[in-house]
């Protein structure tokens, strides 16, 4: 334990209180007056205010040991000690606290509410990286997919209907690769950053806002989730847009905050209605007493339960990137990479940094992968001193992408690694046997784009313009 002496700041660590004889060295203050009125504890923790929408604090399992302040200092830079600091609500803090004190903030009692009162249609949207996260909540091994027992256990709680986000992040896709060639062609800003991660955008928008015009403007695959289900799923069923809520199952804290954001509302209705990580999902189940590990495996309903392997990778550093280049190969060169060479080891591995340059249709396209704020950083700064020049820069907050999000299931501090490289390998493998791998080959996408009455560009961008809801300083 430190104390604080009021009159002069100076720290006195609790060894010095032993001494009978000890004086504040600044101040001169003795130990019995300084006992008497001065005793502070300093506080160490990070500041988590209760309008947090990602982070809660149980105040009484809080030892004050001051790791989840070294951690959002030394992976993002960040001093979060009062209510003026921006928290970017990656969930860090999270995923390193000893004693438990730090959880998601839990939204899922209002939608088991929801569901439990049958007036309105609940959809469920799940993340890639959920699948390969959920199995590890029932002490199955690091990674193992359940993608079937996972659609089962929704169906068992009682959503209307279950769709995959894989789906979401195919249509991102299409909507980034048009984008970026516009910009090839157009003599745009560069780089384009990809705009999935929400704790990016925000931090994008406090600290660099002049780069905001560098990030994409599709919608982050939840968001496209949200828009497509009230604006065009919810024709096919004849249900009004306003008696649908959307459910995104996430690895993710920050999604939560993503979900609150003004900018993803269209015809006056959020997109994003509740975002519950795979934790949450788990305690869902555990308390209706489903027995998870007996479940049958279930597919997801169709129209928009069918993402290709590109739309899965999304859960890893580096598959934003990959499932991208698929598909600017087809759109430049008229034809897709030969069996063999589509999986794109040059994008792939843990690196926090990776580049490569790709040639299609006489286009010459450099892109950069980095994960991890701090990296960001160096990255940023090397972009605007024009040292170096990329056309696509994918971002990603978390270790490994979003297999690595503060969402899933809390693991000790020393299994991480090992859990992420499996949860990535086995992200990898489901790619790998889908029949379709690309995006621009997924039907069910097709048929969106030719069948959606309206303008869908409209609602399937936005323009990030939250610098109003975030501080400066
Ligand atoms: S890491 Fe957890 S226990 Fe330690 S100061 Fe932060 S909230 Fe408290
Ligand atoms: S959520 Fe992230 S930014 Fe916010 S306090 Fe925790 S580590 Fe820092
Ligand atoms: S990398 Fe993924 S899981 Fe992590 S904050 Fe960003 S979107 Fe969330």
């Amino acid at each position: 334990m430190e104390f604080k002496c009021d009159l002069c700041g100076y720290i006195i660590l609790e060894e010095d209180m032993c001494d009978d004889f000890f004086r504040c060295p600044v101040c001169g203050v003795d130990k019995y007056h300084f006992v008497l009125h001065k005793k502070v504890v300093v506080d160490k923790k990070v500041f988590i205010s209760d309008d947090n929408l990602s982070i809660n604090r149980v105040q009484a399992k809080c030892i004050n040991c001051g790791v989840c302040s070294r951690v959002c200092k030394n992976s993002n830079g960040l001093v979060i000690s009062n209510e003026c600091d921006n928290c970017i609500n990656c969930g860090k803090c999270i995923m390193n606290c000893p004693t438990g004190a730090l959880t998601p903030k839990y939204n899922y009692r209002e939608v088991f509410d929801i569901i439990h009162d049958r007036k309105k249609i609940v959809v469920a949207f799940t993340a890639p990286a959920v699948r390969v996260g959920l199995s590890e909540c029932f002490g199955l091994p690091f990674g193992t997919n359940v993608e079937g027992k996972m659609v089962d256990s929704l169906r068992c709680l009682g959503f209307d209907y279950v769709f995959d986000t894989s789906f979401g992040a195919d249509v991102t896709i299409m909507e980034e690769a048009n984008e970026l060639i516009e910009r090839i062609k157009n003599n745009g800003v560069f780089p384009m950053f990809s705009s999935c991660c929400p704790s990016w955008v925000k931090y994008l928008n406090f600290k660099y806002p002049e780069m905001i015009q560098n990030l994409s403007t599709a919608k982050s695959p939840n968001a496209i989730m949200g828009v497509l289900i009230k604006n065009y799923f919810s024709n096919i069923i004849k249900v009004k847009p306003q008696d649908i809520v959307t459910v995104g199952i996430v690895p993710c804290t920050s999604k939560k905050y993503e979900a609150s954001r003004d900018d993803l509302i269209t015809n006056g209705l959020r997109d994003l209605d509740y975002m519950l990580t795979t934790t949450e999902l788990s305690i869902m189940i555990k308390e209706s007493n489903i027995d998870f590990l007996n479940l049958k495996d279930s597919k997801f309903d169709s129209i928009m339960g069918n993402g290709s392997g590109a739309g899965y990778i999304f859960g890893n550093s580096g598959g934003v990137t990959e499932a991208l280049i698929r598909t600017l190969k087809f759109m430049l060169d008229k034809e897709d990479f030969e069996e063999n060479d589509i999986s794109l080891n040059c994008l792939r591995g843990g690196a926090e940094f990776r580049d490569a340059t790709f040639n299609f249709g006489g286009l010459e396209i450099k892109v950069a992968i980095v994960y991890g704020v701090e990296n960001v950083e160096a990255l940023l700064k090397k972009i605007q001193n024009k040292e170096v020049f990329y056309h696509f820069v994918e971002v990603m907050t978390c270790e490994n992408g979003c297999i690595g999000g503060s969402g899933q299931a809390l693991l000790s501090i020393n299994k991480l690694h090992e859990a992420r490289d499996l949860r990535k390998n086995n992200l990898y493998k489901l790619d790998k046997i889908k029949n379709v791998r690309c995006a621009h080959h997924n039907k069910e996408v097709e048929k969106i784009y030719n069948e959606f009455k309206g303008n869908l560009l409209e609602i399937l961008h936005t323009d990030y313009n939250v610098k109003e809801e975030i501080k400066v300083k």
